[in-house]
């Protein structure tokens, strides 16, 4: 049996119903693989798109699942009926904090530009030591090519240092997400002391 690992997981991924299948099968086989190794996964709470396919895949491994949704997206979002934990917020920013601020690491799938804020942010909180947690990026399909290739520039332009790679790892399949989380090169507070060129 797999070694429980009881880390909090923060997932970012798709609202879209309409993108290809294989999109909402890499969500349910990443919550499989996270509730079936004991990690908590909190997500943005619908019932919809990758999003519900995570959930789904998670709840059917006995996973604890925790979603945050604003209010106003309620009717439009459409809340998953069976989490385990439900909470509703005020709006779109407590919810990114909300999902962030607890967890021990954060992954995202291929998304719209939702995911690619939250991905973002998370990788603009590390570079100034404020979350510390591996991020992992789940390129299916090269899908996240053209976004790494422009955090590659900001590197080569001296936006950004070479040595803020190491805040992302990405990985091509859903099954190496866990791996990479453990293996993810360790990050302090002290990045603040190089978040500036
Ligand atoms: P998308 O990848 O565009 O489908 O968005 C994925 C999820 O991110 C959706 O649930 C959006 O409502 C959500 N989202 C978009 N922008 C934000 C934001 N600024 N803060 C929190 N969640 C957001």
């Amino acid at each position: 049996m797999e070694q429980q690992s009881g880390w909090t997981v923060c997932v970012y991924c798709a609202s879209s119903g309409s993108c290809d299948p294989v999109y909402h099968e890499a969500a349910s086989l990443l919550g499989e693989s996270l509730a079936a190794a004991g990690c908590t996964i909190v997500y943005g709470g619908s019932r919809n798109g990758s999003m519900g396919a995570l959930a789904n895949g998670a709840l059917s491994k006995g996973g604890r699942v925790v979603g945050v949704l604003p209010r106003f997206l309620q009717q439009l979002e459409i809340e998953h009926a069976s989490l385990s934990e439900l909470h509703i917020v005020d709006d779109m920013r407590m919810r990114k904090h909300r999902m962030l601020t607890h967890s021990d690491a954060v992954v995202a799938l291929p998304g719209g530009c939702g995911t690619f804020e939250e991905l973002l942010e998370a990788i603009s909180l590390k570079r100034l030591g404020l979350y510390l947690g591996p991020i992992i990026i789940v390129n299916i399909r090269d899908y996240y090519a053209p976004l790494l290739a422009l955090l590659n520039a900001a590197v080569d332009e001296k936006f950004m240092a070479p040595k803020h790679r190491d805040m992302w790892t990405v990985v091509d399949r859903p099954d190496e997400v866990l791996p990479a989380m453990k293996a993810a090169p360790r990050w302090s507070e002290s990045s603040l002391k190089f978040a500036v060129l």
